[in-house]
């Protein structure tokens, strides 16, 4: 990296979070989508640099709109919009009551990958089976591959398979 770029990169750090958002955030009627104009991944999700860490653009607008996202909730798009950061098309996500339970009862899956715990794989299966999240939304959340997510819905649907069988 030349000094140059350093220099423009300590620059970049230095913007505020809420100033980044706004230069890429394309604001519109309340009702439209405001579609993100900057990086966008995965299937099409915003991303903004912050002080070397990569966030989402919509959970940045959720907490620039609202309060900040109490650990573990979800920020969801009513519009099915991946790119839209309109803080009136998103919703806080909860995993509710009965998938404690049924965690509960049904603690743990084998062969999951190391990085996440037989918790979250339980609520990854629940929260898909549920219909509401797609897998994509699901590996941005949890911070896993789509083939790791994927391999993890996957086989939910062979143990149903095999809980059919019987
Ligand atoms: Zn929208």
């Amino acid at each position: 990296m030349t000094q140059l770029e350093r220099k423009l990169q300590w620059r970049y750090n230095m913007i505020p979070l809420k100033e980044k958002f706004w230069r890429y955030a394309n604001k519109k009627s309340k009702d439209e989508c405001w579609i993100w104009s900057g990086h966008l991944r995965g299937k099409g999700y915003g991303h903004i640099n912050h002080k070397h860490k990569n966030l989402s653009a919509h959970r940045v607008s959720w907490t620039i709109h609202n309060e900040s996202i109490p650990e573990g909730k979800l920020i969801l798009h009513k519009c099915d919009n991946p790119a839209c950061v309109n803080p009136n098309h998103l919703y806080i996500g909860t995993y509710g009551d009965n998938n404690m339970d049924r965690e509960n009862r049904n603690p743990g899956t084998s062969g999951v990958p190391s990085t996440i715990g037989p918790e979250a794989t339980q609520k990854i299966i629940d929260l898909y089976s549920s219909g509401k999240y797609r897998q994509t939304e699901l590996s941005m959340i949890y911070n896993l591959s789509r083939a790791q997510i994927s391999r993890i819905c996957t086989k939910k649907q062979g143990q149903r398979t095999i809980e059919r069988g019987y």
